[in-house]
């Protein structure tokens, strides 16, 4: 062996030596094991070799570091002392595990080795400790196949071939039915298979081994398995990992032994009482192999009483000192217990809530505490759906199909349909269905108020689909590449599997798994909610970063309050004329929209209502009918989601989106009056209003509608629908002060770029205000400000701000913008590939770019505020819901985030982990 210059730092900690505090250099395993030696408890003796000492092993072209070496040796023999054994001794022989251990618990990606330290005249050595053959044998098999797979590097399957063969050979199926000889015959066949393999035998001598099994272990950091589950999770690659060797302890020497896991409270619903499992002589392999049945941990009670007791004992001190739920290993030694491991056990999200909540309450951890302790995501979990079965059951994997981003939380199930008319018409007959399409269009949204769940092929978490189904509550999977629709044929194909209209799926829109066939759903118990509420209740005390909705209807806004929102940050309009009942007069209003302007620009002057003026022409007349209708609803929408915000402020978003999404599809058009003209008779006048649509739809198409037409360019050159809007805002709040509701609205306007529009509209909207409450005699308080979406608005919110009462970042169109990405198009075609090589960190439509996006908002707070030190500043994109975004939105001094109503939870909890974090 080779070694380096002697290193100052230490490498080799006996788990006397160590606490939980050093977890960054004795791993997660290792620390936890010396803190438990420390607090006295029955850990078997052992040492951890650091995480230093494994990077420095790398460093040096794998070579031990100077001292490492004779560290271990003396190791060693203060285990030798402490157990009353010899390592390699023939007669009383120790042997050790050797397991890797980093700091963040990577479970089951890197190498462990359990008994080292035996060969072929060992294992009689062990034989005789343990008082029967068979034991000894079995685990000097186990040795020599985990040691030649790790070190030697030789391929697992070549011994499952053999003990297959043997088993057949001696007409048993289970590997602990071979007795004495046969294992002794399934040695001579690893032995040789080892020989051929890797050219060498699995060394006789312990020391030799135990060289070997630190250097596989400190190298399995970085096997392909570990560097891509640390990829997955953001783990950073730097880190190493420790080692960790203690004496063996067995659990297969008779009745009085065996091996178990114990959680100290249950993972998966956070009851206070301790759940786990025991398996009578038997080593933890044999647990985890899951050959035998384990029995339920309260059965040792009946066993071992003693045992059992003082196991329980141990939960409760380990639970207390630690402050979480333990995930615990342990073995019995002829009715000596021993812990072998201890760490936060791994539960679900209604276990986690529990859990962190009832832990304040018993006194073990603060507020604080708790409040950081849960994931936001978490929070979401419980409000939505899930699968019954869970996400890790059989069921449930063997049906996976496919993976896209997951868009809008929450499981469903249904039969497949491939167009919104045919979701309707299945929802109609009671069938549940799931809308799937290559992605979705304005007019599918019938379809998808009606499916129980979308599924889109393309686009990103700022998509149609995906903004629709979140504001609606609804499980929703976008960019999923790998369904392909075909829509002629009425199917999809996925994980080589084909799926034709009317099958069942399985949506999960909490991880974006799509699933063949019916798996069932359930929703947590209302009554089991209350220890989420207890912690947003806390969540709200502690944070300063306000938190408020996207909702579009009283519905919505009822659920935003019941969710915890403080308001409305971002009501958008254009949803209310995409109501079937509305959209005909909508596209009237449309249709005569450009004849009604240029007859206003003839007759200036003119303020009142133009139905009013006689000889009006037929085009201006219908266009200011179905403008009076248009603003009747408008008013009734306004009125009722005002009222259901009491005093809450509501932030309402003039008409945003491009025409020709209210408009028919023009290829639909052209097909229809090629079919009328075509009839020799027919209704003359049928043709002539496709004809009209025909022309108007033809005039509003656009190659960029995204950057086309829309937004505030639409209020500037189109006034009356603008004008109309504040109307309805101003005369559905006069009438609720009238009838005693206080209310507080706040009128947006949307995709500015240059501060003349913003001082134009202003003006003019202000004097549409102000007649309104004149002649309504009512004094309306409201607000008037712009959202802030394309990067020029950002570069010159100062100016802006001297005409706004307040901004909202629209960072879906600032984030399109400032990368030239399409927020439709990113997803499906090239971002999965970009975040997948790294090239991006993360999606910039799902988590705010600091640097790009974000260097432009916190730019514009700043000169925002300078020009207008009161200026209300807020975010209103599909980031406002997301955690990471919620952080940088408290760091830039927002002073809210709005999202869709379901993510209100999850913003509350992570504006309040955000705060804690500020004070640390
Ligand atoms: C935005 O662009 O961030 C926004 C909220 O507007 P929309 O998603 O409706 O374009
Ligand atoms: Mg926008």
């Amino acid at each position: 062996m080779t070694t380096e210059k002697p290193q100052s730092a230490k490498l080799l900690y006996r788990f006397d030596e160590g606490s939980a505090a050093m977890v960054d250099v004795l791993g997660g395993k290792g620390s936890n094991l010396c803190e438990m030696t420390r607090l006295g408890l029955p850990v078997p003796p052992g040492f951890v070799i650091t995480t230093k000492a494994c990077l420095s092993y790398f460093e040096l072209g794998h070579r031990f570091p100077s001292g490492l070496w004779d560290s271990v040796r003396k190791g060693v023999h203060h285990l030798e002392k402490s157990m009353g054994k010899g390592f390699g001794s023939l007669d009383n022989p120790l042997l050790v595990s050797v397991r890797s251990g980093a700091r963040v618990s990577m479970p089951g990606m890197m190498d462990s080795i359990l008994n080292l330290g035996i060969n072929d005249d060992i294992v009689d050595g062990l034989a005789n400790l343990m008082g029967d053959t068979r034991p000894a044998y079995d685990a000097y098999r186990r040795f020599l196949q985990v040691y030649a797979d790790v070190v030697l590097g030789v391929d697992h399957d070549a011994f499952e071939e053999i003990l297959a063969r043997h088993k057949q050979r001696a007409e048993v199926t289970q590997d602990f039915e071979l007795d004495t000889d046969q294992l002794r015959a399934v040695i001579a066949d690893f032995k040789s298979v080892i020989r051929r393999s890797a050219g060498q035998d699995v060394p006789q001598d312990p020391w030799e081994q135990l060289e070997g099994a630190v250097e596989a272990v400190f190298s399995s950091w970085n096997n392909p398995r570990a560097i891509h589950y640390r990829d997955y999770y953001g783990i950073p690659h730097d880190l190493g990992t420790a080692v960790t060797v203690m004496s063996m302890v067995f659990g297969n020497l008779g009745p009085t032994s065996g091996t178990g896991v114990l959680f100290t409270r249950d993972p998966s619903n956070g009851d206070r009482e301790v759940y786990g499992e025991f398996l009578p002589n038997a080593q933890g392999e044999d647990v985890v192999a899951g050959l035998r049945t384990p029995q339920p941990i309260s059965e040792l009670a009946d066993t071992m009483f003693q045992t059992h007791r003082r196991l329980m004992e141990l939960a409760h001190q380990l639970e207390t000192h630690y402050g979480d739920i333990q995930d615990v290993e342990f073995t019995v030694e002829n009715g000596r217990l021993f812990l072998l491991q201890t760490r936060s056990a791994k539960r679900t999200p209604a276990a986690a809530v529990k859990a962190a909540v009832d832990m304040v309450y018993e006194g073990l951890i603060s507020r604080e505490q708790a409040l950081k302790r849960v994931e936001p995501e978490d929070i979401l979990q419980l409000l939505v759906p899930g699968f019954k079965a869970g996400l890790d059951s059989d069921e449930v994997q063997a049906n996976f199909l496919a993976q896209g981003a997951p868009a809008s939380p929450g499981a469903a199930c249904g039969r497949v349909y491939f167009n919104a008319d045919d979701a309707v018409v299945a929802a109609g007959r009671g069938i549940p269905a799931i809308l799937v399409r290559p992605d979705t269009k304005p007019d599918d949204i019938h379809g998808i108020t009606a499916a129980a769940g979308v599924l889109t092929s393309r686009g990103g978490v700022t998509s149609h689909a995906a903004v629709v189904t979140r504001g609606l509550g609804k499980p929703c999977i976008v960019g999923c590449e790998g369904v392909q629709v075909d829509l002629e044929r009425g199917l999809f194909i996925a994980g080589g599997r084909t799926v034709h209209q009317g099958d069942h799926i399985s949506i999960d829109g909490a991880t974006g798994n799509v699933y063949l066939g019916e798996l069932e759903t359930e929703q947590v118990a209302l009554e089991d909610l209350g220890p989420a509420q207890a912690l947003l209740r806390w969540a709200d005390e502690t944070r300063s970063l306000g938190v408020m909705a996207n909702a579009d209807t009283p519905a919505d806004a009822a659920q935003a309050v019941v969710m915890g929102a403080e308001g409305i940050g971002l009501c958008r309009t254009e949803h209310m004329f995409l109501d079937p009942r509305r959209l005909p007069t909508v596209r009237q209003m449309l249709l005569n929209a450009e004849a009604a302007e240029e007859w206003r620009r003839e007759h200036p002057g003119l303020f009142g209502d133009p139905l009013g003026v006689p000889h009006l022409p037929k085009n201006v007349r219908d266009f200011y009918l179905a403008l009076a209708r248009v603003r009747g609803f408008q008013t009734d929408d306004f009125t009722g989601i005002l009222r259901a915000m009491q005093d809450r402020p509501v932030i309402i978003r003039l008409l945003d989106a491009p025409l020709h999404e209210f408009l028919p599809n023009y290829e639909t058009l052209l097909t229809e009056v090629a079919e009328l003209r075509a009839r020799l008779s027919g209704d003359k006048s049928e043709l002539q209003e496709k004809e009209d649509f025909l022309r108007l739809v033809d005039s509003h198409r656009e190659a960029n509608p995204m950057l086309g037409h829309r937004g505030c360019r639409l209020g500037l050159t189109y006034p009356a629908i603008y004008q109309m809007q504040v109307e309805a805002i101003i005369t559905a709040s006069a009438n609720l002060i009238q009838q005693g509701v206080a209310v507080h609205p706040e009128i947006m306007v949307p995709l500015t770029v240059h501060v003349e529009e913003m001082r134009r509209l202003r003006e003019w909207l202000t004097s549409v205000a102000q007649r309104v409450q004149t002649d309504l005699g009512v004094n309306v308080p409201y607000k008037l400000g712009t959202m802030i979406e394309t990067p020029r608005a950002a570069l010159t919110a100062g100016e802006l701000a001297r005409e706004s009462d307040f901004f909202s970042f629209g960072t879906n169109d600032l984030t399109q913008m400032t990368y030239g990405f399409s927020r439709d198009d990113a997803q499906g075609k090239f971002l999965g590939f970009y975040t997948g090589e790294g090239i991006l960190p993360a999606d910039p439509f799902a988590t705010i770019d600091p640097d790009g996006v974000g260097a432009l908002i916190s730019g514009a707070v700043a000169a925002g505020r300078k020009a207008r030190p009161d200026l209300e500043l807020g975010i209103c994109g599909e980031h406002g819901g997301d955690p990471a975004s919620v952080v940088f939105c408290h760091r830039v001094g927002l002073d809210y985030v709005s999202c869709s109503p379901y993510r209100v939870p999850v913003a509350r909890l992570a504006a309040a982990q955000a705060a804690l974090a500020d004070r640390e």
